[in-house]
């Protein structure tokens, strides 16, 4: 396959061999639902997006899950302080992310498991990391012993000792002692007031990490292409994945894959500086969901990207002039046929980029270079090089899910504006009559908006209208 991808694992880029021929199985690391997503989950979930689309264009079946911690520390601790139970905040903000993923076109996940529908796994690999002897349990928690785990400290680049060294004190709310600094909770033994389920060492619930290897593994099998997630997550997340993974004999994953962060115009975690701003209902106001979709898809997926008001300003400006290309080559070019050969050297830049690590800023410069040579054949009105370039740009577009004709067709959302605009036409020309003492004409237009369902409420000024 001529498909090349950052492997956090080997700090290279190499290429990406699916483990069956024809099919790819991709493990996500999906969102804690402790409160509603901002615009970095989006970040994460379009990014990912694109390396699905990327594959199926390619020819790949691609089984991609994506889990859901609906329990842990954080859901917990805010659904007691909001006064309501633990279920109701997950169940809520779940739906919260399953709204965005949609607003933006994230294809869903194959599968899209939770934690508190994934206990019986998630015991069953604690238990063959205690028969096998590399986990431990002590007082109601099972911990791992970290120094079982030759490998640990590999996936991000970290040695043992280094990371002792730098290990606090055992942290507060584990019941039980751990052996080494190091060793991290598998399971944790019951507290009053909160959620758990049975196991072999009392009541308890999982840590989070051997939740995703658990996870993983129910659905993608013991070896498994690849395994992605935010670069926040590469430790202790990740490691501890890759760490018990190995201890249970699985071979895991294949390719590791992580993308970077967004952070506020300071260059600040985004959380912290945009506040409530940042949500992703919060920014939909204000900015249209194609148009979020560009911008959070434009940067390289490795890189960290700013958010602010001037991003979504500039990304309207940009998928704007995409969008006025295709709108006006396609009256143009209405019932032209298509010559696909004239295409063919855009699509093969624009393929090489995504080869190439999933190189979006350079397949996003090879749609605007179709654009400008678009728009040079509109105004020399060659129709039929216009037609060709028209089908190139526009299957460009699909991939990246930016395809206004297919994809963003006009909405009742994009409607409102305009229909705003007309009724205030109307009204000027009620009140134009008006001002003429042309009584009948101003009443002939009333009744007749009356009719359309269009209600004119006369205000001090100038009238507003409103539907029936
Ligand atoms: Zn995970």
């Amino acid at each position: 396959m001529s498909l090349r991808l950052y492997d956090t694992a080997t700090r290279s880029v190499r290429p990406f061999e699916p483990l069956h021929p024809g099919r790819v199985g991709v493990y996500v690391c999906g969102p804690t639902v402790q409160a509603p997503p901002h615009v970095g989950h989006l970040r994460s979930a379009v990014a990912l997006d694109l390396l699905h689309r990327w594959l199926r264009e390619k020819g790949l079946a691609v089984t991609i899950v994506r889990n859901t911690t609906d329990v842990d520390d954080k859901v917990i601790h805010d659904a007691a302080h909001a006064g309501e139970p633990w279920w109701a905040l997950a169940t809520r903000s779940s739906r919260a992310f399953t709204q965005a993923y949609d607003a933006v076109q994230v294809l869903p996940p194959t599968a899209e498991p939770r934690v508190t529908g994934s206990i019986s796994e998630i015991v069953a690999l604690v238990q063959r990391l205690v028969d096998g002897g590399t986990a431990y349990e002590s007082g109601g928690d099972v911990y791992l012993s970290v120094r079982k785990v030759p490998s640990y400290g590999a996936l991000s680049g970290q040695s043992p000792d280094h990371l002792r060294a730098s290990e606090r004190a055992v942290p507060h709310g584990h019941s039980g002692q751990k052996r080494d600094p190091l060793d991290f909770a598998l399971w944790k033994a019951a507290k009053d007031g909160e959620p758990s389920w049975p196991s072999p060492w009392g009541p308890g619930r999982p840590g989070w990490h051997i939740e995703c290897s658990a996870m993983a593994v129910t659905h993608l099998g013991e070896e498994f292409d690849l395994h992605a997630g935010g670069v926040d997550l590469l430790f202790p997340h990740h490691e501890n994945e890759a760490a018990q993974s190995a201890a249970a004999g699985h071979r895991f994953a294949r390719h590791w894959l992580h993308h970077g962060l967004v952070v506020g115009p300071g260059g600040e975690k985004m959380s912290k500086s945009l506040g409530t701003g940042a949500l992703v209902a919060e920014v939909l106001r204000g900015c249209r969901p194609q148009v979020l979709r560009y911008a959070l898809g434009a940067a390289h997926y490795r890189s960290s990207m700013e958010w602010s008001d001037q991003v979504a300003a500039e990304a309207e400006a940009a998928y704007g002039r995409i969008e006025n290309f295709v709108r006006k080559a396609g009256a143009a070019t209405e019932g032209i046929e298509v010559d696909e050969s004239l295409g063919k050297a855009s699509w093969e830049e624009f393929a090489a980029a995504l080869d190439d690590d999933l190189g979006v800023p350079q397949a996003l410069a090879t749609v605007h270079a179709g654009v400008r040579a678009g728009n040079a054949l509109l105004a020399a009105d060659e129709r039929g090089p216009l037609a060709a370039t028209l089908a190139v740009v526009r299957r460009m577009l699909a991939v990246l899910a930016l395809d206004p004709v297919t994809q963003w067709p006009a909405s009742e959302r994009d409607l409102r504006p305009v229909v705003d605009a007309l009724v205030t036409l109307v009204v000027q020309a009620r009140a134009d009559a008006r001002a003429a003492r042309d009584w009948q004409r101003a009443d002939a237009i009333r009744d007749r908006l009356a009719a359309a369902g269009v209600v004119l409420e006369d205000g001090a000024d100038a009238a507003q209208w409103r539907l029936a």
